[in-house]
């Protein structure tokens, strides 16, 4: 596998011209800081010429890397190795009806949850500590990583015993911070758990994003805002911030699972998030193949938002000008999220139903079985197989939007 993985580097890298790399390069820094303004101003014309730029560079990076069906494969295959654009438009196109449909009756019923149950006063630093805390107990290693605070929360591998997380804090809503934190120690369970001897090598590397993202769902959306999570956690939480006691788990995670469609993805909340991903990438594949004209973006995602979303758009700030992606070139990236998040329910669908002591743990509120079936099946296996075959090896089926959708019917229609 890593003689494959080193091939398939190598012939990618000399297939780009050193030129076109200078050039992506420079584009990227230089669209970035014109991306920042125009998004301040809420300009779209200052970005149009830097998108321009971007999708010209991007669709001829594709004929140099080459591809059998469409130009969009080539980008794909660099964030989910093996994955076509065939097979996304296909899975998508399953998941967009139901999830429209989801998503609405989930925002109706969502309106009987009151808003801010959770509000109040979170100092830092007991965010802080009850957030390590949390990250120790679901088996995060501080002896081989560590958090800290950014503006963007991330996850980064320094080497095996250095993975760092960062999140961001918000002094009235601890949830946040939390679960900033529970996404990134998702991501870095998986570094911290990929196989040490192959360090160095691509076997010794996680195997794409959409599996890595898979990760972080995990244990943000599928632990974080689960009910038994909260009955083992709030009484916890309530030491370092008392007036949660006045709370029941069943509040928090109500709270945590309330459905309100807005503008922003970041912010997004679990039913509706990949409703703003299938806007994304189907704008992405039709840019690619020059179906769709740069300057018609706006139109397009606002058009498109409210077929999806049911909101009209009012300025290109909480439209098309939201994402750093595609100013730094990143076309092809934003399928993944939507990937990790179809592979994380059906990664938990099969632990369950090949673990039986999985659920009365998980009841309990001890995630350690879920841990070591991800650690067995996902996180040692590293690079060694393609995401898809590694995929099917976990889970013993093809991604499929099945597992997802039935937990958001569960979580989010169903009856408690
Ligand atoms: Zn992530």
């Amino acid at each position: 596998a890593n003689v494959v993985l080193w091939r398939e580097e190598y012939d990618r890298a000399v297939k780009l011209p050193a030129e076109h790399v200078a050039e992506e390069a420079a584009t990227g820094s230089m669209a970035r800081a014109a991306w920042a303004e125009a998004r301040r101003n809420n300009d779209f014309a200052a970005f149009l010429p830097w998108l321009g730029k971007q999708v010209d560079l991007r669709r001829r990076r594709a004929d140099f890397l080459g591809y059998a069906d469409h130009p969009y494969d080539a980008l794909l295959a660099e964030y989910e190795r093996g994955t076509t654009t065939r097979e996304v438009v296909a899975l998508f196109d399953r998941l967009r009806p139901e999830l429209a449909a989801i998503t609405a009756a989930a925002a109706e019923r969502s309106r009987s949850v009151p808003a801010g149950l959770l509000a109040g006063e979170y100092p830092v630093d007991r965010q802080a500590a009850f957030n390590r805390e949390v990250a120790e107990a679901i088996g995060f290693d501080f002896e081989a990583g560590r958090i800290d605070t950014t503006t963007h929360p991330f996850c980064s591998r320094i080497s095996p015993g250095d993975v760092r997380l960062t999140t961001r804090y918000r002094r009235d809503d601890f949830t946040e911070s939390l679960l900033g934190v529970l996404h990134e120690a998702g991501h870095g369970l998986y570094e911290q758990g990929l196989p040490e001897a192959e360090a160095g090598r691509p076997v010794g590397s996680a195997v794409s994003l959409g599996v890595h993202e898979s990760q972080s769902r995990l244990w943000e959306n599928h632990v974080g805002r689960s009910r038994a999570f909260w009955e083992k956690w709030l009484p916890r939480a309530a030491s370092y911030f008392p007036h949660l006691a006045r709370l029941g788990p069943a509040d928090v995670a109500a709270a945590l699972t309330r459905c309100e469609p807005g503008f922003i993805r970041v912010g997004a909340d679990e039913a509706s998030y990949d409703l703003h991903i299938l806007l994304r990438f189907g704008l992405e594949v039709e840019l690619v193949a020059g179906t769709l004209a740069p300057r018609d973006v706006p139109d397009a995602w606002n058009e498109r938002f409210r077929d999806l979303l049911g909101l009209t758009v009012p300025d290109p700030a909480h439209g098309c000008l939201q994402d750093i992606h595609w100013a730094m070139g990143s076309i092809g990236y934003f399928a993944t999220y939507t990937l990790g998040n179809l592979l994380a329910a059906q990664l938990v669908q099969a632990a369950r139903q090949g673990d039986p002591s999985l659920d009365r743990a998980w009841a309990a509120g001890d995630f350690g079985p879920l841990l070591a079936w991800v650690r067995q099946r996902i996180h040692r296996r590293g690079s060694l197989l393609a995401p898809k075959d590694l995929v099917e090896e976990a889970t013993g089926s093809p991604l499929r939007p099945d597992a997802f959708l039935i937990h958001l019917r569960n979580r989010y229609l169903g009856g408690n």
